[in-house]
């Protein structure tokens, strides 16, 4: 069935829930539009602050019924509530209560950007494959919504398999288990997941994913700042963020952002990777500073940040990316693994 005739039918399902005060969901405007894809149905219910516990029930009835028309879609459907009073965060307000840290999972990196392009999946997945190479039991969740690019760094093929429970199955690559947010998404439609859909996404991948025990979840961010950082720093205890900047970023005003944002949050800021850092000919192996090297390691020490590492722009680093395989799983003893890998060590020691 093609998924806007199913997006219809649920919708004509929902008639059939009752709301609190009366009527039912399908006409209530606070239904947003339910997407569909290949992989999972989602649609969240927009209520007034203080009714979301009296529309639990709703929900659940909601969910009972996409469930029953969506055969082995994962299901989501979201309570939200505008909080209406000012920004969300004041600066330096403590991080709201509830956090809670991830079954099976020690540990949780998260890496960010101030601007896309910048090269942070590719740093994601690599220091994920060097923290595996450390011995350490990895996983990685791609939660880069807008431009999910984990499944084409790793290779991976088709949707996570969901258990008979609900759970998905991560896959694995190179012995690191992964999932990504793209592969509930088909292409092009991302921008229509709005916030509070995609923050619920996120949560139920990090959460109802079968990680298995994991020393180390590695979170490939969106890049800047916006509702899945706001809705995972709110939910999870994430020990901690990389920031991942080009030198041409110089100014790093966009990096700077986003660490302000994570300082307000009271989420650590393990430090800045500078990524394309310099240029390493194909023929000589000779080195070039060409942007002038050492910009995100002043800027790092500027804001008070530790300087993780370099990354040198190198064509084979691209090339290993679109072939769905990584530099530090291609070539273990190359330059650009030993750069990554030591990332990955001084990590280690920032979260033991
Ligand atoms: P982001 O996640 O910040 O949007 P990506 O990781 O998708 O960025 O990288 C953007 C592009 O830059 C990709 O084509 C990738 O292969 C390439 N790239 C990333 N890092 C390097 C590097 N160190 N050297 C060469 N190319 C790189």
């Amino acid at each position: 069935m093609a998924d806007t005739e199913l997006s219809a039918e649920i919708k004509s399902a929902l008639a059939g829930v009752e709301i609190p005060g009366g009527g039912d969901l399908a006409s209530y405007p606070g239904l947003s539009e339910i997407i569909v894809t290949p992989g999972a149905i989602a649609f969240a219910i927009a209520v007034q602050p203080g009714m979301e516990a009296a529309f639990g029930p709703a929900r659940d009835d909601a969910h009972k019924r996409a469930q029953a028309l969506g055969g082995a879609r994962k299901v989501m459907v979201s309570i939200t509530a505008e909080k209406s009073s000012g920004p969300k965060f004041s600066h330096g307000s403590p991080v709201p209560a509830g956090k809670t840290s991830v079954k099976g999972v020690r540990r949780i990196i998260a890496v960010g950007s101030g601007k896309g392009g910048v090269g942070k999946s590719t740093t994601s997945v690599n220091i994920a494959l060097a923290l595996a190479a450390e011995g350490l039991k990895v996983g990685i969740l791609d939660a880069d919504l807008y431009g999910p690019s984990v499944p084409k760094l790793l290779g991976l093929e088709g949707r996570p398999a969901i258990r008979e429970d609900g759970i998905f199955s991560p896959h694995e690559a190179f012995g690191v288990k992964a999932i990504s947010i793209g592969s509930m998404l088909v292409p092009g439609q991302a921008v229509v997941w709005r916030g509070p859909m995609a923050t619920s996404g996120l949560r139920q991948l990090l959460r109802e994913t079968d990680w298995g025990e994991l020393d180390v979840l590695v979170i490939d961010l969106p890049p800047g700042t916006g509702d899945i950082h706001i809705g995972l720093f709110q939910q999870a205890v994430v020990d901690g963020v990389v920031i991942v900047s080009t030198p041409q970023d110089l100014a790093l005003i966009d990096a700077q952002k986003a660490i302000d944002m994570l300082r307000r949050m009271n989420v650590p800021v393990l430090g800045l990777v500078e990524n394309m850092s310099y240029f390493i000919a194909p023929d000589t192996g000779n080195r070039y500073d060409i942007f002038g090297s050492g910009g995100a390691e002043k800027a790092a020490a500027d804001l008070d940040l530790e300087f993780l590492g370099a990354i040198p722009l190198v064509m084979s680093i691209r090339e290993n990316s679109d072939a769905g395989a990584p530099s530090v799983a291609v070539d273990p003893e190359g330059p650009e693994a030993a750069a990554y890998r030591a990332i990955a060590r001084r990590l280690v020691t920032r979260i033991p």
